[in-house]
């Protein structure tokens, strides 16, 4: 009988892939992680790589922040319970008084912790329908709010397909302007005509509304959409719900992304950066809703100590140093790199997005602006990978390269990130990087 090897004989990708479960998997490189230090994560073996994505949003101050490191060890050696149920402790509270305190909303407002966007998402959802006697959603084609029952029956990205949406819910098309195919007006239009025929609006609890799509593709929407919508849901008694939890908290170049419009929400979900790479979200809604019935909404370890330690520092940390005003100006150094490659690579159809929030439309043809294959969007990230930088694809062709670096990324780290896409379009572009390497990757 030969033994097994060691567990440690074997890479960390091999290990994965044996004992985590496929379904929550979504890998775009090979990339496996012993650390991480500032935007860097470093790779198994020792290599740094560029974080692009933060994570894909949580490390929100890159990995190893002093101050998070400090508070987190302060909250787990005192540790002043490991719940919100029973006991109140500071960290939570002083986090939903600070929340309450920079979130824009009219009238008595209360806070709900969770782990996830997910589920404070799902929270919204029970809460809303709940509270409002109204069983019916609004919400947008590409819309990613989570993935637990209750979010996903909200969302309507195509990775969802498997599981039906909430009974009741209109999906409208999010308007994008660089594929105008449903511009702002005729989406506004359709909403109107749903609310006059199937849709009543008394019956409509809330619409769900990223006020920049990431998942969906990583879209602006055009100026004047958000708060049209918002004129809406004031007029027909339907609560507004804006999800700010891939983009908000500084990210999009204003402390929230619902800012860039005027407009102020009923209800604001928070989640990915506000943990700091913990696991946190929040919920900010009207107080009449929010505490509808009491123990509405029970997750033990939410909102205990720890977590939100690290969402306090993280908080703290974005308001003192201003770190939206650093997003904007990095975001635009970063972005008007990418932009200048356009001359150099046909299959760059746009970059846009706010702030630290960047996204590249990869086209086929620019005049048609069909999207290219996945597989290329694929290689270009693999190629990053291979290069020196962490980054992976959204939109529902998968053509969307898509750019959310800790709000710490320096403007010298920017034009390193920069440097490494050119090459990788370019490589990709001479074949370099074969359809074999990237087929594991394909997952989204
Ligand atoms: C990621 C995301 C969620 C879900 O957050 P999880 O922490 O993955 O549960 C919800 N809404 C938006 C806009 C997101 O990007």
């Amino acid at each position: 009988m030969t033994a097994e090897p060691a567990p440690n004989a074997r890479s960390l990708r091999q290990r994965d892939a044996e004992v985590i479960a496929e379904i929550a998997r979504l890998r775009f490189s090979p990339l496996s992680l012993v650390g991480g230090r500032g935007n860097r994560l470093i790779e198994e073996g020792g290599r740094e790589i560029l974080d692009l994505s933060a994570s894909a949003g949580p490390a929100a101050l890159g990995y190893g922040h002093p101050a998070i490191v400090e508070a987190v060890a302060q909250a787990t050696s005192n540790m002043a319970g490991a719940s919100l149920l029973l006991y109140p402790n500071d960290n939570a509270v002083s986090l939903a008084e600070t929340l309450l305190a920079i979130t824009p909303g009219e009238g008595g407002r209360k806070v709900w912790f969770g782990h996830s966007g997910s589920d404070a998402n799902d929270c919204a959802v029970r809460v809303l329908q709940a509270a409002t006697g109204r069983t019916r959603f609004i919400s947008f084609i590409g819309s990613y709010h989570g993935n637990l029952s209750g979010s996903m029956g909200v969302s309507g990205h195509t990775a969802m397909t498997h599981t039906l949406p909430r009974p009741g819910l209109v999906l409208l098309p999010y308007p994008d302007p660089f594929r105008p195919r449903f511009p702002a007006e005729a989406v506004l239009d359709l909403l109107d005509y749903q609310f006059e025929t199937t849709c009543p609006p008394d019956q409509v609890a809330a619409l769900f509304v990223e006020p920049l799509m990431s998942d969906g593709g990583l879209i602006v929407p055009p100026p004047g959409f958000l708060k049209a919508l918002a004129a809406r849901c004031r007029r027909h008694g339907i609560k507004l719900v804006v999800d700010e939890v891939k983009v908000g908290l500084g990210r999009s170049g204003l402390l929230h992304c619902f800012e860039h419009e005027e407009v102020v929400p009923d209800m604001v979900v928070f989640g990915k950066g506000l943990g700091g790479g913990l696991p946190l979200s929040a919920l900010v809604g009207p107080r009449d809703i929010m505490d509808h019935a009491p123990a509405f909404a029970l997750q033990t370890t939410a909102g205990n100590p720890v977590a939100t330690a690290a969402g306090r520092v993280v908080v703290e940390t974005i308001l003192r140093e201003r770190l939206w005003e650093h997003a904007a100006r990095v975001g635009q150094v970063f972005a008007d790199g990418l932009r200048a490659l356009a001359d150099r690579h046909a299959c760059i159809g746009e970059v846009r997005g706010r702030g630290l929030a960047v996204g590249i439309d990869l086209v086929a043809d620019r005049a048609t602006r069909a999207p290219v294959p996945v597989t290329t969007t694929a290689k270009v990230i693999y190629r990053g990978y291979e290069l020196g930088a962490a980054f992976s694809y959204v939109g529902l062709k998968g053509n969307v390269l898509e750019f959310t670096p800790p709000l710490t990324l320096t403007e010298a780290e920017a034009r390193e990130g920069v440097a490494i896409v050119d090459q990788a379009l370019a490589d990709v572009a001479a074949g370099r990087v074969s359809d074999a390497a990237v087929a594991p990757f394909m997952m989204w």
